[in-house]
C-alpha cells in the first residue's frame, strides 16, 4: 500500500439528482439515498476510513438522520450546494443564495463547520471562475469542483492537476488525472471508477501518488444501488449514469484495501478543531 493519503470524497445525493433532472420535477420520484449510503458507510467503517461527504442540502431536509449519522461515523460534511444546478447556468447572486440556503440546512443539521464544497457536475469552469470569490466570501476553505479535462459538461483542461490557492484562504483541490501523452486522463471515481477496469485506476492512482501527489477519488451513494430505476433519458446521461453499477461495491473493496484514504479537511491539515 502506498503511503499517500489520498482523499476519500461522496457527492451525497439522491439517484435523480444526477441526472440533469431539474428540482421542479424531484418530488414524483422515490427516495433511495439510504440503500446506497448505508451501504458506502459500511464499506467506510470497516476500512476505518473516514471520508468527506459533500451532501446537497435538498437531500439534507429529507434524510437530517441519515446527515447527522454520517457525522458521529467521523466523516467530514461539506456542502454540495442546495438544489444541484450547474454553476455556469447561474449567476453570482443565484449561486450565492445555493450555497447560503445550503449552508442554513446543513448548520441546523450537524454541529461541526462546513468547510469543503463540490459543485454539481464539476461545474465550475472557466465561465463561472467568479464562483470562487462567492465561496470565499461564504467561508469555504476547500474546493474541489475543477476537472482539469475537457467534458461535454464540466472541465478546465489547461488547471492545474494538484491542489493550489486558488484566492486568499481557499485552496482548490482538483479532481484526479492521470498524465498520458500530453492528455489528462480523468481517473478520479464516478463513471470513470465503473467504465474502466479496476486495475487501470490502480494503475493510475499508484502514478500519481509515485508523481508525490494525493488523489481525490469521488462516489455517489446511488452507484451502490444498482437497483435503482432506470429512466428514459438522453443517451449521453444514461450511458454514463447506469453503466456497470453492480460493480462498485466490490471494486471499492479493492480500492479501500489497496489505498489509504481521509478526509480532505486530513490530506489539507484543516480538519483540527472539527472532531
Ligand atoms: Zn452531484
Amino acid at each position: 500500500m502506498s503511503e499517500v493519503l489520498n482523499a476519500f470524497t461522496v457527492d451525497l445525493e439522491d439517484w435523480y439528482q444526477g441526472l440533469e433532472i431539474g428540482p421542479e420535477a424531484w418530488g414524483g420520484f422515490d427516495d433511495r439515498l439510504r440503500v446506497g449510503s448505508d451501504r458506502l458507510l459500511r464499506l467506510l467503517d470497516a476500512a476505518s476510513v473516514q471520508a468527506t461527504f459533500f451532501v446537497l442540502g435538498y437531500a439534507a431536509e429529507r434524510a437530517p438522520d441519515l446527515i447527522r449519522e454520517i457525522e458521529d461515523r467521523g466523516h467530514e460534511i461539506g456542502t454540495h450546494g442546495y438544489a444541484h444546478r450547474l454553476v455556469y447556468q447561474l449567476d453570482p447572486q443565484e449561486f450565492k443564495r445555493d450555497i447560503e440556503r445550503s449552508l442554513e440546512t446543513l448548520s441546523g443539521i450537524v454541529s461541526g463547520p462546513i468547510r469543503a464544497h463540490r459543485a454539481p457536475f464539476f461545474s465550475i469552469t472557466k465561465q463561472s471562475e467568479w464562483a470562487f470569490d462567492v465561496l470565499a466570501e461564504c467561508g469555504i476553505e476547500c474546493d474541489s469542483s475543477v476537472f482539469p479535462v475537457q467534458n461535454y459538461r464540466y472541465g478546465i483542461a489547461d488547471a492545474p492537476r494538484w491542489r493550489y490557492q486558488v484566492r486568499p484562504g481557499l485552496t482548490e483541490f482538483p479532481l484526479s488525472t492521470y498524465r498520458l501523452r500530453g492528455r489528462n486522463i480523468p481517473v478520479g471515481g464516478g463513471a470513470y471508477f465503473r467504465i474502466f477496469p479496476y486495475t487501470l485506476t490502480r494503475y493510475a492512482l499508484r502514478a500519481i501518488n509515485d508523481e508525490g501527489g494525493a488523489a481525490v477519488f469521488y462516489i455517489h451513494p446511488w452507484e451502490l444501488d444498482p437497483d435503482h430505476p432506470q429512466l428514459d433519458l438522453p443517451r449521453r446521461i444514461s450511458l454514463t449514469h447506469y453503466w456497470n453499477l453492480a460493480a462498485t461495491e466490490r471494486r471499492l473493496e479493492r480500492l479501500l484495501a489497496d489505498f489509504r484514504f481521509g478526509s480532505l479537511g486530513r490530506v489539507l491539515g484543516y480538519e483540527n478543531g472539527i472532531h
